[in-house]
């Protein structure tokens, strides 16, 4: 019979994922109770378009079924399959990345902030992190013992970030910058004078650019996006990408970093990022081939997308700008919204109390992040448009009950 011992103490994670916080995923916890009290949930938080009306398309699906019934099941190359490397390259080289120095395949996104941050930093350094931001970056920092130096992005300059207080944060131990763009959470996309205003700071103190383009091709409004790393060609540039968002594939796990720059400059920081892709063997192999599929392929469903994110974004706006005590800068990429709100109480009480008394899940500011003393929730507008009524005319009779 088994015997309890008393030696056995508590096993207590590190203090460092004190700092680890996941808004997004936490509040799941608040729903899903009140899922199992019979409630339907309106989920505002979920960036998974496939949770959708949104489907993989079908030519990426057969990419990877055909590599599986190959036997493509076993490692991959450390850097990625050769196809899908060669594809990743021919697309930076169309979006104007002419200083290509290394591509690298990992899995999803999140793998590639992991090792690129984790390749970089050492104690005492700091890392330039927007404000609102997506909390993945705040939670590597926190799991490398990393402090955050945040900058603002400007509410009244459409968010687009604020370069003096960009400048104002660079201290000697300030290693690079990350530059969200289509912005998650507030669906911003910045100016061609942005990006170079930024690279021309990266240029004066030395410091890397993460330019995270997850969502590049989910451009709502006319003009195209601008790649970090086309307009800054001499200055040290990963750019992120991936199948998640734009390729409506979040749950295979592809992301990628091109790495971009004067060779010199770049070069020994590779070999970091090379050591750390070899010591994890690869990225999820058989996905890897729905790359070249992707990237080379017809772009048809782009457009029926955008056409319903468009749809979506408007339908937001116009309930935004019709309902008191709300406001909101037009998101133009991405599928966000992030409105600010004007109650006498704190956004994570707002939202946990909006999803218990009318089921709708939206995500609070303060689990991305705001300057003080403005309130904020992050909407995905991801859902159709009979749900997305249905919840804004929750969200607005909520409002109105509570606050008068
Ligand atoms: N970067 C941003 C800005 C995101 O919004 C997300 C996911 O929502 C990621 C990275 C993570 O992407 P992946 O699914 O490729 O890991």
């Amino acid at each position: 019979m088994f015997m309890p011992t008393t030696q056995l103490r508590e096993i207590s994670p590190a203090v460092r994922l004190e700092n680890v916080r996941y808004a997004i995923r936490d509040l799941a916890c608040v729903a899903d109770e009140v899922s199992k009290q019979g409630h339907k949930i309106l989920p505002l938080n979920i960036g998974d378009p496939n949770v959708f009306d949104f489907q993989t398309p079908p030519h990426l699906i057969e990419a990877v079924y055909k590599a599986m019934r190959e036997n493509k099941n076993g490692y991959s190359p450390s850097s990625g399959i050769a196809p899908a490397v060669a594809s990743i390259r021919d697309e930076a080289a169309r979006k104007g990345i002419t200083t290509i120095q290394d591509v690298f395949i990992t899995s999803g996104v999140s793998e590639t902030v992991d090792i690129c941050l984790a390749a970089l930093l050492n104690p005492g350094d700091n890392l330039l992190t927007p404000c609102p931001d997506y909390p993945l970056y705040s939670a590597v920092l926190a799991k490398l013992d990393v402090g955050l130096n945040t900058y603002y992005l400007d509410e009244e300059d459409g968010w687009q970030p604020d370069l003096d207080d960009i400048r104002k944060k660079i201290t000697p131990r300030t290693r690079g910058i990350v530059l969200i763009n289509p912005n998650n959470p507030t669906g911003s996309v910045c100016t061609r004078k942005m990006l170079e205003d930024v690279a021309e700071l990266a240029r004066q103190h030395n410091l890397i650019i993460f330019a995270d383009e997850i969502y590049d091709k989910l451009i709502l409004d006319e003009d195209a996006h601008i790649a970090m790393a086309a307009v800054a060609p001499d200055v040290p540039v990963i750019t992120f990408g991936g199948l998640s968002k734009n390729y409506l594939a979040p749950g295979w796990r592809i992301g990628w970093g091109i790495a971009s720059g004067e060779g010199f400059a770049i070069k020994p920081y590779l070999e970091g990022v090379n050591k750390l892709l070899r010591a994890r063997l690869c990225a999820n192999h058989p996905e890897q081939y729905a790359i070249p599929a992707a990237l080379n392929g017809p772009q048809d469903h782009l457009v029926e997308v955008k056409r319903k994110l468009r749809s979506r974004r408007d339908l937001t706006m116009k309930w935004c700008n019709d309902t008191p005590r709300v406001s909101c800068v037009s998101p133009r990429g991405a599928f966000y919204a992030y409105p600010r709100v004007d109650i006498p109480e704190a956004d994570d009480i707002f939202v946990t109390e909006l999803i218990r008394q009318k089921h709708v899940v939206v995500v609070h500011g303060s689990g991305f992040g705001q300057r003080p003393g403005t309130k904020h929730f992050r909407i995905v507008f991801l859902p159709d448009e009979k749900t997305l009524s249905a919840a804004y005319s929750a969200i607005g009779d909520f409002l109105r009950e509570r606050y008068h």
